[in-house]
């Protein structure tokens, strides 16, 4: 049994924790953040590939409660342009689904939990030390730690990315910043809402890409992904400020989203996207990154939580049942099985996102242009993008497939 110490309590984290478990180690998770995360953030995707690895790991009941299925449409000043296939259905009938990060977060947490899984908070990685017989591990409070390996699941800015490389590149900006909120059932007018429950209406604007959609308690979640600008820093303005930005950009267009934005009372500070194209050394030594440490998408991928848990299951099957001595060629193989995959995706969610910049400069182009775009995606979605959602990791074989 391995002592493995897992960098990061979030998706990733969480995820990595609970398939070294399975594969009869002996995970300790230790979260820079003094408290759980519960709450905190926006909405993610899972998609039928993420569902897939979750299965996997066993958590089957648990990911059937999360968040309501979506299915999503196009749209462009208030024009219906296509409909959209997410990924299509696993065997068993399940589908992708938009849930809260929190959701999915508090989930994975709770399981970790169940298994006897422990969660140190307060514990930011400085330092790692390696000897021959195991690792050595420095937190910002002095603190240490001992074990046999160290899972770096700590995000776009990984510590232990630069620990294993220190010559490492940096992430990669997308020019779009991300925001978002909730607007509580019943807020809205009667007759207002133009998108039916369980629907996702994604939009072209004018000046701004966006979405919203109807949960089916009736709540309005939203998201928006304006152009980023080098002359103003949206993070920095306060509530009232952050509504009026907003409202500029979406004033115009021939949507609803005007009255959603003025309804939300908490809009999420606007942040800045990134992505991670690729990094020389995803392991070293008895060193290894997971999920967005390794290999960040864009968030118009839709992948960064499926990737981060298909990372957990396949570095948990690589790991199940070594002695100390076999670590660095399972984390070789490790890699060799996710590397070309992971990147791909990366790439993929960056040209998801082109669309929604470039649209910002040539509306009037891409007015006429999006719909015959869209067509074709939907069209070809399914063959297309099968290679993205229809990958099954089997635990139990030495190989995974995508089938
Ligand atoms: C609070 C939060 C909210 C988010 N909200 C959204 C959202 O709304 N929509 C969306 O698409 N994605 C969101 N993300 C990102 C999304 O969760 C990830 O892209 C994806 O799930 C991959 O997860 P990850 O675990 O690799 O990275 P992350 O989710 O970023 O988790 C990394 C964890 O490592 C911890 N950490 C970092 N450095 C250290 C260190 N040196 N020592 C110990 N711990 C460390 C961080 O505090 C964090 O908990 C959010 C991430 C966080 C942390």
């Amino acid at each position: 049994m391995l002592n493995c110490i897992v960098v990061g309590g979030g998706i990733a984290g969480l995820s990595s924790g609970i398939a070294l478990h399975k594969a009869g180690h002996r995970p300790l998770i230790f979260e820079a953040y003094g408290v759980p995360s519960d709450g905190i953030g926006g909405f993610l995707t899972v998609a039928v590939n993420g569902f897939d690895a979750l299965h996997t790991l066993g958590l089957k009941a648990a990911a059937d409660h999360l968040g309501p299925l979506m299915s999503m449409y196009l749209g462009s000043n208030g024009k219906h342009l296509v409909d959209f296939d997410y990924g299509g259905t696993l065997p068993d009938g399940t589908t992708a689904r938009t849930m809260t990060r929190s959701e999915l977060y508090s989930t994975l947490r709770d399981e970790a939990g169940r298994r006897g899984i422990r969660i140190v908070y307060d514990k930011r990685l400085t330092a790692v030390n390696e000897a021959r017989d195991g690792v050595h591990v420095v937190f910002h409070d002095g603190t240490t730690a001992d074990g046999d390996l160290v899972v770096g699941a700590d995000g776009l800015h990984s510590r232990v990315r630069t620990l294993i490389d220190p010559s490492a590149p940096p992430p990669r900006n997308i020019p779009l910043l991300n925001t978002g909120g909730i607007v509580p059932a019943g807020v809205l007018r009667p007759g207002l809402v133009d998108v039916e429950a369980g629907r996702m209406k994604m939009v072209f604007g004018k000046r701004c890409f966006y979405c919203y959609m109807q949960d089916p308690d009736g709540s309005i979640w939203w998201f928006a992904n304006p152009l980023q600008r080098s002359s103003e820093d949206p993070s920095t303005f306060d509530a009232d400020a952050r509504k009026a930005w907003l409202t500029k950009l979406v004033a115009g267009d021939r949507t609803i989203m005007e009255a959603i934005i003025a309804a939300t009372e908490e809009i999420i500070r606007p942040y800045t996207t990134s992505d991670f194209p690729s990094i020389p050394r995803w392991h070293r030594g008895r060193l290894v990154v997971v999920g967005d440490a390794a290999h960040a998408a864009s968030p118009s991928s839709g992948q960064g939580a499926s990737m981060a848990i298909e990372d957990a299951v396949t570095l948990g099957r690589a790991l199940q049942g070594l002695a100390p001595e076999s670590i660095p060629a399972a984390l070789e193989r490790y890699e060799s099985e996710r590397r070309i995959r992971a990147e791909s995706v990366v790439e993929w969610g960056r040209r998801n996102a082109e669309p929604k910049v470039r649209g910002q400069f040539k509306r009037v182009f891409e007015d006429l242009l999006l719909p015959m775009v869209f067509r074709g995606m939907a069209g070809k979605s399914k063959d297309n993008f099968d290679w993205v959602y229809r990958h099954h990791i089997e635990w139990d074989t030495a190989n995974s497939a995508a089938k």
